[in-house]
């Protein structure tokens, strides 16, 4: 049984929507669509809507009828000629989920209207599975429509792509989220919010289970220990607050903490993201120089590569390895 999702869109979607479902209202819709994406902004949301649309038999401008029998069947997560594909126990996506998918293809939709095929995670599709896919994609069936989501950062293979038509859905503007964020966690203050979500790279259902999570105190505590481990010059003061699965979040949170200190440095008051600190900030600024600034940021972002890219076997080694690299070669 696959749901298709019946939730409102968000409203930095809006926009963009539009231009998607524009061309397929003037009837020159792309059969295939790749999405690239990151985590943290809802697109599974604007894809659904989307789909939940095409197959919609009544459509009302660019919104499903929410009355036909093909936006009954949507609602009640039984349509069948809306078909999920996805990596199953987090295994890629084999060539025998895709052959599945195809050969019910080739009976034709079930409701005398459109098909659709959603690929989420698609960057996980095996080389077989994408040359099995491949075929289709050369050669579309009417009314058969394949989304594909992939994130951004995802190599996809070039075969595919080129057969696809790619949106790239970005973070929203600041204000949009900055709204939304006011509405869903309206205990927090304005300017928490905004620090909240530039901590949150502007992602903001990242930002709203950060918020809820009190993870922006929990960012304070951590930088006033980073402060008495600079002062005391001893690394085990701050290891020791280092969360297992936080530890990427916690080296960025040091490496804005110095980049802060960096524009300060150089004059630039403006698109600083720890602004709530500004005072230690200033501090930190004035003790070191721009280039202790520089090789301590360096620092953290070398011990953050690491951690991705060795595994992370050694967490602890390694950033006990950073911290000591701080006191011998910053401080
Ligand atoms: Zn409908």
């Amino acid at each position: 049984m696959t749901v298709i999702s019946l939730q409102p869109l968000y409203p930095w979607q809006q926009v963009i929507y539009s231009s998607i479902t524009q061309p397929f209202s003037q009837g020159r819709g792309h059969h295939a669509l790749l999405f690239k994406t990151e985590a943290g902004l809802g697109s599974e949301v604007l894809i659904r809507h989307f789909a939940h649309w095409l197959l919609c038999q009544n459509k009302n401008g660019n919104e499903p009828c929410h009355q036909c029998k093909s936006c009954l069947l949507a609602q009640s997560g039984n349509h069948p000629d809306f078909h999920q594909l996805e990596p199953i126990e987090n295994r890629d996506i084999g060539v025998d989920q895709v052959r599945d998918v195809l050969a019910t293809l080739q009976r034709f939709a079930q409701q005398e209207g459109n098909v659709v095929v959603y690929i989420r995670q698609a960057e996980r599709l095996t080389e077989a599975s994408c040359n099995a896919l491949l075929k289709t994609l050369e050669e579309p069936h009417e009314g058969v429509y394949f989304l594909l989501e992939t994130d951004l950062q995802a190599p996809m293979m070039a075969t595919i792509q080129s057969r696809c038509q790619t949106w790239v859905l970005h973070a929203p503007e600041m204000p949009i989220a900055l709204q939304w964020l006011q509405m869903h966690c309206p205990q927090f203050s304005e300017t928490d919010i905004e620090t909240a979500l530039r901590l949150c790279h502007g992602r903001p259902l990242i930002c709203k289970t950060f918020l809820e999570n009190d993870r922006l105190s929990a960012r304070k505590t951590f930088l006033q220990t980073f402060w008495r481990f600079y002062k005391n010059r001893d690394p085990f003061l701050l290891l020791s607050q280092f969360e297992k699965e936080q530890v990427q979040m916690q080296l960025e949170w040091l490496q804005s903490f110095f980049s802060d200190a960096l524009k300060a440095k150089m004059g630039m008051t403006t698109g600083w993201v720890n602004h709530d600190l500004d005072k230690g900030i200033w501090l930190f600024s004035d003790a070191l120089s721009a280039q202790q600034l520089l090789k301590g940021y360096d620092i953290l972002c070398e011990t953050e590569k690491n951690i991705n890219e060795i595994n992370a076997v050694n967490i602890e080694l390694m950033l006990a390895n950073g911290l000591t690299r701080l006191v011998l070669e910053v401080f």
